[in-house]
């Protein structure tokens, strides 16, 4: 272990040892596998199990990880191997992440670099080296306060999605911060906790709305005495008929003269379905028809165009994947020394990942190699440059996690 390393895992070990509350229990704990990765040579310690959770703080306490993982699945002996576990069922989860988000603020706080060729660039990292082809690649990556809105966004999107069209009950569902770029949401339910890889992979699709196609949802064209009449679907449908509709709101507003509206028709369309009691009437079986220069091939794009808005970003590997270890709430995460935690739904529009999730008190001396603007707990620090600095210790902590800061001495 190196010096940060070494000053990480001790304040982490501070903290397990005086700190016994805060720590999450899922349902059935004693049916989960458990995984440590260790700070040592990023060892993963896995295949175990707790009967109680003071044996599962206990192992903590003497383990100190930088992650602490526990199984989305149930099984009959979670220490046996794979293939000898016992799957019995496994929570429906789904992971939003800023790594997955398309935000405009990534070339300002992320870089990436090609352990193939060296080749570096802005922003999140590509599938492939541009220059070289090579699928190495490492990122540096940051949190910041726009991309955790965006994760904050598409969880409450998912949400919607769960409730209203899959009929998940919101008391099954639980939403926990990270600790580092997202939300995840766990759903308890013994019927969906049987659901194979394969319902799994429907119901990520669902979310993102993949492979919708609106003319299969009742966008068609015909003709009635020579004239030709666009119909689709309508304003308060369920399912995602209904909320492509709505999303044609937002497109037209923000895209509609890239499709070739005047601005003038942008702005009545947009002002007539703002005024709420318009919308409904505007969005009646004539509205297909009454936007002037607007086909059935330019509707579907910008059909398709609504679905993106309105879909839940989620990584649907997570989401598939029925022996998935997931971060356990109430512990540290190693790249960001925040504590990943449990969020109430009805708290979540002003929960605050920037405060609410700080565990270190005092201070502590850094010597920060180079750190974007940043606030924490309320403040603002930065931008650092090769600079000896004293800090909170949370915001020295991210920095010495984020491998952005050394330790002084
Ligand atoms: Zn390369
Ligand atoms: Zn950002």
């Amino acid at each position: 272990m190196n010096p940060t390393e070494q000053l990480i895992r001790q304040k982490f070990q501070q903290y397990y040892l005086t700190h016994s509350k805060g720590y999450y229990a899922p349902p059935n704990p004693a049916e989960r596998e458990y995984g440590f990765l260790l700070f040592k040579e990023k060892f993963m310690v896995r295949h175990r199990s707790f009967k109680d959770p003071a044996q599962l703080i206990a192992a903590i306490r003497e383990l100190v990880p930088a992650h602490v993982y526990f199984s989305t699945a149930y099984y009959g002996d979670p220490t046996a191997s794979m293939d000898e576990k016992g799957w019995k069922r496994a929570d429906l989860v789904f992971d939003i992440d800023a790594d997955h988000l398309d935000t405009p603020c990534k070339p300002k706080h992320d870089t990436w670099k090609c352990k193939a060729c060296a080749a570096t660039g802005k922003g999140g990292a590509p599938k492939i080296c541009p220059k070289c082809k090579n699928d190495r690649l490492e990122e540096q990556t940051w949190l910041c306060k726009e991309c955790l809105q965006r994760a904050k966004e598409e969880t409450s999107k998912l949400l919607e999605i769960l409730y209203s069209d899959l009929g998940i009950n919101p008391p099954d569902t639980h939403i926990f911060f990270s600790g580092h770029r997202g939300y995840h949401v766990h759903v308890y339910s013994k019927e969906l906790g049987l659901f194979e890889e394969e319902a799994r992979r429907e119901i990520a699709n669902y979310v993102l709305g993949q492979g919708l196609d609106p003319e299969l949802h009742e966008l068609e064209e015909h003709s009635v005495g020579g004239t030709t009449i666009i119909e689709g679907p309508q304003l308060g449908q369920p399912g995602w008929r209904g909320r492509m509709t709505a999303g044609i709101h937002d497109v037209l507003g923000a895209e509609g003269e890239q499709y070739g509206l005047s601005s003038a028709q942008t702005r009545t369309a947009q002002t007539r379905t703002l005024m709420a009691q318009d919308r409904d009437a505007f969005f009646g079986r004539q509205f297909w028809s009454s936007v002037k220069g607007i086909g059935l091939s330019t509707w579907k794009i910008l059909l398709l165009r609504a679905v993106q808005e309105r879909a839940a970003n989620i990584d649907s590997v997570v989401t598939t994947d029925v022996h998935r270890l997931i971060r356990l709430p109430g512990t540290l995460n190693g790249h960001t020394g925040l504590m990943a935690m449990e969020v109430q739904k009805e708290k979540l529009d002003g929960y605050d990942p920037f405060s609410e999730s700080l565990v270190f008190q005092g201070t502590m001396k850094v010597k920060v190699k180079d750190a974007p603007r940043f606030e924490l707990g309320n403040q603002q620090f930065g931008p650092f440059q090769n600079q000896e600095t004293e800090l909170p210790s949370s915001a020295a902590m991210l920095l010495l996690c984020k491998r952005r800061a050394e330790p002084i001495g």
